[in-house]
């Protein structure tokens, strides 16, 4: 079966992705990452989307979906999931037409809701050590001593993504893009939404749910 995640950063989608893939062999696929194989490798497609990353541009639909073709065609698995990949109404059919010409289809999209304010507690404690860029988190990764890194002393720093204003327009940006897609899967009876403010483990027994239902 194919799943699609959808949801904001920080909603928890990899670390579903990757308990799915151990418990019951799905493979995560994200675009990001096909990408970057595909530079890495140096192959045809690679190269075009580094020579648009170089020039500072976003790699296109186009190419972005004959990555992904490309990679579901040499998958001998059934399942998958497509974490991230429709992130606006343009790419619900560009993705539908893709799978149709390889014979596949999407069966169920998993929708992750967070609410802003868990979002922001989540995104916005985060610190980053300027010398070797190790995370931490105020609340839930807090490092020995506040505001100091655990490997080298260094005073932690926030970064612009991670302020809590750049969060909010973030999450602004990221709701306005996601509602009419996730109405559009809604009133196509394909739409299982989650609350992912939820803990791990609980978030983990849904999605569980959801799949053993489907199977
Ligand atoms: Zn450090």
């Amino acid at each position: 079966m194919i799943l699609l995640f959808i949801g904001p950063k920080g909603s928890g989608k990899d670390t579903q992705a990757a308990i799915l893939e151990k418990n019951h062999g799905f493979v995560n696929i994200s675009t990001g990452s096909l990408i970057r194989d595909e530079i890495r490798n140096k192959t045809e497609l690679g190269m075009k989307s580094k020579e648009l990353y170089d020039a500072g541009k976003y790699v296109t639909d186009e190419l972005v979906f004959a990555i992904l073709r490309k990679h579901l065609e040499e998958l001998d698995t059934e399942n998958i999931i497509l974490n991230g990949v429709v992130r606006n109404t343009e790419q619900i059919g560009l993705t539908r037409d893709m799978l149709a010409e390889i014979g596949k289809q999407i069966d169920l999209v998993v929708y992750f809701d967070l609410s802003d304010q868990e979002a922001i507690t989540r995104l916005s404690n985060r610190w980053t050590c300027p010398v070797d860029n190790t995370v931490y988190h105020t609340v839930f990764d807090p490092p020995h001593q506040e505001g100091i890194c655990d490997k080298c002393g260094s005073k932690l720093v926030q970064r612009e993504d991670d302020k809590p204003e750049a969060v909010k327009n973030r999450l602004n940006e990221d709701r306005t893009k996601n509602a009419p897609v996730i109405e559009h899967y809604r009133e196509q009876n394909m739409l299982k939404e989650i609350d992912a403010s939820k803990s791990i483990d609980e978030v983990s027994a849904e999605i569980e749910a959801i799949v053993t239902e489907a199977q």
